[in-house]
């Protein structure tokens, strides 16, 4: 991503930053009947930390180092936390991490590698969101959360990347999972840059998907609202995707803006669909995505049925995480019913029956 640097407001750090960014864009026909169009797969699973979120930990910590902050913080128990942890030891700086007590190990074992500081803390999760900003002016720590500026500056780059690969065509639509909308804000920011430099004519449509038990951002979508309305803790459920599901996402507004402004629109899916889609991401496309990161093309589908994207348009899913975190922990969604035990001998005879 540093191919980009002159477009960033830090310059090229040292350590895995140089890692974050350049992943791959992989036009795969194996997943077009599933989304029911083009399909190209900007697989963000291939960053250092397999998530998207290391192009804005590349340059948000830095970023925080340079104005003279010794400590990184942030608040997340997912992929968040992975990302800030890794980059901020890579450039041997402090890590504290605030995670709810009631994390599983499995979670805390991934935080815990890069051995930051981690708090456990009890009560209102949810609310340490402002809890965390306040510590942040109070206490020489930087807390990077989901919508630090730097963070999202550094989100922009996928775009670029997205339209180096493809030119000299153009994307019709790009489908990202959206929970606080700070990725969507960088992919926002992103397409506005290459307008101003001249290398945009039309942008894509931006189509945003969020999980069914969450989802302030496509409700203000339908109702035409130009801001999110926070969902109370009952009006919010349990997902698979525990990735996303924001109740009350700090930049929902601009990423409705981006919406809008692109004609694209918001969407939610179930847990089945989600699981569906990451099933279909695996074995149509061979690709091993979490679920939450499964939920584009579950949007995709959705939108080609209401016939909002035509079977000839391209569209560019972004699984925003790897599946591979999942594995081991129980939370997979693997059919292994389909596993079977044989001795050699029989399934040689097998084979060569079969011959
Ligand atoms: C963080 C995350 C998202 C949501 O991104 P926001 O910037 O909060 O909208 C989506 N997918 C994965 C895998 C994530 O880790």
């Amino acid at each position: 991503m540093w191919r980009y640097e002159a477009l960033l407001p830090v310059e090229q750090p040292t350590g895995v930053a140089q890692a974050a960014g350049r992943t791959p864009l992989i036009r795969s026909h194996a997943l077009d009947d599933a989304a029911g169009c083009r399909v190209y797969v900007k697989d963000e699973s291939e960053n250092p930390t397999g998530a998207y979120k290391d192009r804005g930990s590349a340059v948000a910590v830095p970023h925080a180092i340079e104005t003279g902050t010794d400590v990184i913080g942030t608040i997340s128990y997912g992929n968040m936390a992975v990302s800030t942890a890794a980059h901020a030891t890579s450039l041997g700086r402090a890590c504290i991490v605030l995670v709810p007590d009631e994390i599983p190990s499995a979670r805390l074992e991934l935080i815990a590698q890069y051995e930051p500081t981690i708090v456990q803390v009890s009560g209102d999760y949810g609310a340490l969101y402002a809890d965390g900003i306040a510590l942040s002016e109070s206490l020489p720590i930087s807390v990077l959360v989901s919508d630090a500026p730097a963070r999202i500056s550094g989100y922009k780059t996928v775009v670029f990347e997205i339209y180096e690969s493809l030119a000299p065509d153009t994307p019709d639509a790009i489908v990202l999972p959206t929970s606080s909308g700070g990725f969507a804000s960088g992919v926002w920011r992103g397409l506005r840059d290459l307008e101003t430099l001249g290398l945009l004519e039309e942008p894509p449509r931006l189509y945003l998907v969020q999980t069914a038990t969450a989802d302030p951002i496509t409700q203000a979508f339908e109702t035409g609202a130009t801001e999110p309305t926070a969902l109370s803790p009952d009006e919010t459920g349990e997902t698979i995707a525990h990735s996303i599901g924001n109740p009350d996402p700090p930049s929902g507004t601009r990423a409705l803006a981006a919406v809008r402004e692109t004609d694209g629109a918001v969407v939610s899916v179930s847990d089945a669909e989600i699981q569906s889609a990451q099933r279909r991401f695996a074995v149509d496309g061979g690709f091993c995505v979490e679920p939450a990161a499964a939920t584009p093309l579950a949007g995709l589908t959705r939108l080609s049925e209401r016939g909002e994207v035509a079977s000839d348009e391209s569209a560019v899913v972004v699984p925003t995480g790897t599946g591979f975190k999942e594995l081991g922990t129980g939370n997979e969604s693997v059919d292994t019913e389909q596993t079977s035990r044989t001795e050699l001998p029989e399934l040689l005879d097998a084979v060569l029956a079969a011959h």
